[in-house]
């Protein structure tokens, strides 16, 4: 090599080094959805991403690109970085390599130079986890507003392709538990401080988790699904309440059930893929004790209060691995009203006086629960043990408002009243304030 040709070398060297991006700065932050990491850079500068799996790993390459920080990781905020490095591939490639915690879908973009940052490259992390803590947060951070409702997502088994059971006479069990759903519903809403959102209200179909996450969206305290059952024998009657088992079905008449309202899934042309399935794993972790333990208690009021209405199947609240009680942060019931394969009972659930006495005692059931155990902020929490008052001959709504020192508007709103007019003999709530 001539010694012109090595200084002619040398020199295109230390421009090209002059030209090169240098990564001055990083910062990493993680807000309920996602992680987000920032490299400063002091130009622009190509670069690609990719993921590495076992362990997970990020891994940006940039181009003609050297580093003069110590990228040091603020652990605090790292969210699902759990580590950083660096080195050089080749000589003109900086390879800086994010260990994670789990796997994370990427999005990155440069942003242009700002008063305060010079070019950045920022990169997005966004993990199963996350978005599941991330809506969670919004569900808790709702519930502020003072002496809100209690609200209850009922949800009417089936619909569209999919018609459930169906009993000797073709009675479809998407149809009956609709009217009882609506029934439900509107014995709710007659309940002061509750009020209840339906999942679906007409005939089509809902994919099982969609059913949960618009009970979710409706920042739902409590989710109740209404079936009608089905048995090979057709002698087999009573009204069943469930809940969710963790570990499957508890028993083989239990696990037939979850089989057949589980297929639903299938029939709605929704097929549950091992994604789904982990990120249900993931769902049920976060906080499945707490509502578990709420879905235990509600069920067995509403259990109670089928058994004084009328038959049950069983003396005790079922177990089951039903896909639509897998929310992992609403409680959970599933409500069978009767078996749609017993003739007497199939006949019974197209009569509306069946539809609206299994309304009434599931109303009955879940005002039970929130008043044993009301959700704090909610009107119930500030007016459970407020005081009753049975309306006599001569009262007037006016009249009461006076006696008890609350206004007549707060009376009304408390007992769900529009006009004037009140029954001799109705319970009146008096509300604290
Ligand atoms: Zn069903």
């Amino acid at each position: 090599m001539s010694k012109r040709f090595f200084i002619a070398a040398l020199l295109l060297l230390t421009s090209l080094q002059a030209l090169a991006a240098e990564v001055s700065g990083f910062r990493v932050w993680a807000d309920p959805a996602k992680t987000r990491a920032v490299l400063d850079l002091d130009r622009k500068t190509a670069y690609r991403l990719f993921t590495l799996k076992n362990p997970h790993r990020v891994v940006i390459d940039l181009q003609g690109s050297s580093i003069d920080i110590p990228l040091e990781l603020d652990e605090e905020h790292a969210g699902v970085i759990i580590g950083v490095r660096y080195g050089q591939p080749d000589k003109d490639t900086l390879r800086v390599v994010f260990d994670l915690s789990e796997s994370a879908e990427l999005k990155s973009f440069l942003l242009e130079p700002t008063a305060q940052y010079s070019h950045r490259l920022v990169i997005d992390l966004f993990t199963k986890s996350g978005r599941q803590k991330s809506s969670m947060v919004k569900h808790v951070a709702d519930i502020s507003k003072p002496n809100r409702n209690v609200v209850i997502a009922v949800d009417a088994g089936h619909g569209g392709e999919d018609p459930g059971a169906i009993g000797k006479k073709r009675t479809r069990e998407k149809d009956v538990v609709l009217r009882i759903a609506r029934e439900l519903k509107k014995a709710i809403d007659a309940e002061p401080g509750m009020q209840a959102v339906l999942t679906r209200d007409g005939d089509y179909y809902i994919p099982l988790r969609g059913r949960y996450e618009i009970a979710r969206k409706a920042r739902a305290d409590l989710f109740v699904s209404i079936h009608a059952d089905a048995f090979s024998k057709r002698s087999v009657k009573g009204s069943s309440v469930f809940v969710l088992s963790a570990r499957g079905a508890s028993s083989e008449f239990a696990r037939l059930l979850a089989d057949s309202e589980n297929a639903s899934d299938l029939v709605g042309g929704v097929t549950l893929s091992d994604k789904d399935d982990m990120l249900a794993s993931v769902l049920l972790d976060l906080s499945q004790s707490a509502t578990r333990e709420a879905s235990n208690k509600v069920a067995g009021d509403i259990l109670g209060a089928l058994k004084r209405t009328g038959k049950t199947h069983k003396n005790y609240v079922g177990r089951a691995n039903f896909m639509v009680l897998k929310s992992p942060d609403v409680p959970s019931v599933l409500v069978e009203t009767a078996f749609i394969s017993n003739p007497g009972e199939e006949k019974r659930l197209t009569e509306k006086e069946f539809q609206q006495r299994m309304a009434r005692a599931i109303t009955r059931g879940v005002r039970d629960y929130f008043y044993s155990s009301p959700p704090p902020g909610t009107w119930i929490a500030a007016n459970r043990d407020s005081a009753k008052y049975i309306v006599a001959r001569g009262d007037t709504l006016g009249g009461i408002a006076n006696r008890y020192s609350v206004s007549l508007r707060s009376l009304r709103n408390a007992n769900k009243i529009h006009g004037d007019v009140i029954h001799v003999g109705r319970e009146l709530i008096i509300p604290t304030s």
